[in-house]
């Protein structure tokens, strides 16, 4: 039943303009029913961002395939996630990338995601209970940093902690809304673009 629901997902991220098969092909092979509570299991591949513990979100599938996208990861890529959650879509990523580092604030989210990647046996993940606003200093350069909490603005140090051709993607509250902002270090330079309306949990300080 979940596979054919997951099908139809899979076929729906790709209406929705979602192209590249390798995003695809790890959202397949990724369960999101893992990442969600009892209570809402049955929807878990329904397109639709659901509670997680904590007054948290898992965030939409659409998002997390838009945000994996433009961060065009490849397979040597060491990248860097602010915002753990639920863990899916660091699971997405851990499929992509060389290895992920994720950080999250709230102790019993970083408890539980870390449960399921060692059940699931994501062994290229490390995590860390902090704020994730300063990075993670002992571990940069990353080729790719995504934040999945909306901030105001992007501590500009950050930028420093990504390589040259490096990609920060961030949803970022503009006048009351909120929008995936993809930052590119170019020489030195950082460019950004701007994609989709979002809307995520806010991006706090310290920890709990
Ligand atoms: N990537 C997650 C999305 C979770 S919602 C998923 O796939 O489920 C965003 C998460 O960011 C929340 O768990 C929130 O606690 C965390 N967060 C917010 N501000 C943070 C910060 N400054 N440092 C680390 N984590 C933060």
């Amino acid at each position: 039943m979940l596979d054919v629901r997951k099908i139809r997902l899979i076929l729906e991220l790709r209406e929705s303009g979602i192209s590249n098969a390798e995003v695809l092909s790890a959202i397949e092979k990724i369960p999101r029913e893992k990442f969600i509570s009892e209570a809402y299991r049955n929807q878990a591949y329904e397109n639709i961002a659901l509670p997680i513990e904590n007054n948290q979100t898992i965030s939409q599938p659409y998002v997390v395939a838009r945000m994996t996208e433009l961060l065009d990861v490849k397979s040597n890529h060491k990248v860097l996630e602010i915002g753990t959650g639920s863990g899916y879509q660091c699971a997405v990523l851990s499929i992509l990338a060389r290895r992920v580092y994720t950080i999250e604030r709230i102790k019993n989210l970083h408890e539980g995601s870390n449960n399921i990647f060692e059940k699931l046996k994501l062994t290229n993940i490390v995590s860390k209970y902090d704020d994730g606003n300063n990075g993670w200093i002992e571990q940069i350069p990353f080729d790719r940093i995504i934040f999945t909490a909306a901030s105001k603005k992007i501590n500009s140090e950050i930028f420093s902690h990504i390589k040259n051709e490096g990609i920060i993607v961030c949803p970022i509250v503009k006048n009351n809304n909120q929008i995936l902002v993809k930052y590119i270090k170019q020489n030195n330079k950082i460019i950004s673009e701007e994609y989709d309306d979002v809307l995520f949990v806010p991006n706090l300080q310290g920890v709990v």
